[in-house]
């Protein structure tokens, strides 16, 4: 199969949306989308932490959202695209799905289970053979991560400094008060 890099890169950036969307919700921002036969038919952001469900992962919700529209558990053909290198959970899932082909962008070395921390899609135990790329907007998919890790650390550090600011205060005026 040839795959068109440009067509890739128009799926990410639609990924790449929805992870922002997560970002704003406070969550890691990951997406993820769907694609049957040039169309989208599933989409994704990851919202573990709002919805109370550790299975709520970009990749997840995808999947789930295009099961639904073609009342099929099964997704023969279709692709898979997520800024971020999936789970195991999320191959798992995938494996499940009967996906075609996987395309992500940034690798995540520590939760990785395709190319980082394992990689899965090759395991004898996986009885379905799915393509994958990798890289696809890798930068732009990685960059959004490293940005919304900074704020949260900006963040905790302004509550941190105005927490200690007012237990300043107080003890201030306890002093004052003896
Ligand atoms: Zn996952």
């Amino acid at each position: 199969m040839v795959q068109d890099s440009s067509a890739d890169e128009r799926w990410m950036r639609r990924a790449l949306q929805l992870a922002e969307s997560s970002a704003a919700n406070n969550e890691v921002p990951v997406g993820a989308i769907v694609v049957l036969d040039n169309k989208i038919i599933g989409e994704g952001a990851n919202g573990p932490i709002g919805q109370c469900d550790p299975t709520a992962h970009a990749e997840i919700q995808a999947l789930r959202d295009a099961c639904e529209k073609q009342a099929n558990y099964r997704l023969p053909g279709a692709t898979l695209y997520v800024t971020i290198e999936p789970c195991t959970m999320c191959v798992g899932a995938m494996v499940h799905a009967r996906i075609s082909r996987l395309v992500f962008g940034a690798t995540e070395p520590k939760s990785g289970a395709v190319v980082s921390q394992n990689n899965l899609l090759a395991h004898p135990a996986m009885n379905t053979h799915i393509e994958f790329s990798d890289g696809v907007l890798a930068d732009e998919c990685s960059a959004i991560m490293t940005g919304f890790f900074a704020k949260r650390r900006d963040k905790k550090k302004a509550l941190k400094e105005a927490v200690n600011q007012a237990e300043l205060t107080t003890t201030t005026q306890t002093k004052r008060k003896n």
